[in-house]
């Protein structure tokens, strides 16, 4: 459909490897914890079910239809619930990140939203990240429960689980959940020794028009520090 593009294009199945290779080596993925889809055409693809990183290969990746059956591959992420719904119901976003982060799921334990404690929340899209309520995992309930908190935000917290990332491609959602998991770190730091002081609704908005003005959110403070 797309015919455009001069150079070769890294195969979505050896970026979604990438990815996840990315998280782990930043901390964000141990062990099997966590999972990566990314849309390609009229379906997406997810990381398969129980495996570790370090054992991923581009053709385990796990081909689902939108309407939740594999089309080809193995057993997808028992999150694929919610990476199916988020990409259905956001045509803005083609690739879902999920973590456990340690600082993010400590501050999801609490069930508590990220506060706007700093400007670089306006990230998601919005002026606090919000923290769903509890479901259990794989559920279409919990999916239901993360669409809802995410609205047209790029990032929420799952109560008692981990974080959610999006991006209108990997590289965008990497950048959110590798930023929001260090946002909750300053945050529960800054908790430890006082009451953090929150930005007003005004100054966020300020902050959200800038980020727009990049035309990304997530690069736009890495251009202008
Ligand atoms: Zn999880």
């Amino acid at each position: 459909m797309t015919a455009t593009s001069a150079a070769p294009a890294v195969p979505l199945r050896a970026q979604i490897l990438d990815a996840c290779r990315q998280m782990a080596a930043s901390g964000l993925i141990r062990g099997t914890s966590g999972n990566v889809s990314c849309r390609e055409g009229g379906h997406f693809l997810i990381t398969p079910s129980g495996v570790p990183v370090e054992k991923m290969t581009p053709e385990g990746m796990v081909a689902v239809g939108f309407d939740g059956a594999v089309i080809g591959g193995g057993k997808p992420s028992s999150e694929w619930h919610f990476h199916r719904d988020i990409l259905r119901s956001r045509p803005d976003i083609h690739a879902v990140v999920h973590t456990h982060s340690p600082h993010a799921t400590a501050l999801a334990c609490l069930r508590e939203d990220l506060p706007p404690f700093h400007y670089m929340i306006a990230m998601a899209g919005g002026d606090t990240i919000r923290c769903a309520p509890y479901a259990l995992f794989g559920t279409e309930t919990l999916s239901r429960h993360a669409v809802a908190a995410l609205g047209d935000r790029k990032a929420c917290l799952l109560a008692n689980h981990g974080l959610i990332a999006l991006g209108r491609d990997l590289d965008e959602a990497l950048a959110i959940a590798v930023e929001i998991e260090s946002l909750c770190e300053q945050y529960l730091l800054a908790r430890q020794v006082g009451t953090p002081v929150l930005l007003s609704a005004d100054e966020m908005r300020e902050v959200i028009e800038q980020f727009k003005g990049y035309g990304r959110h997530a690069q736009a403070p890495r251009q202008d520090p």
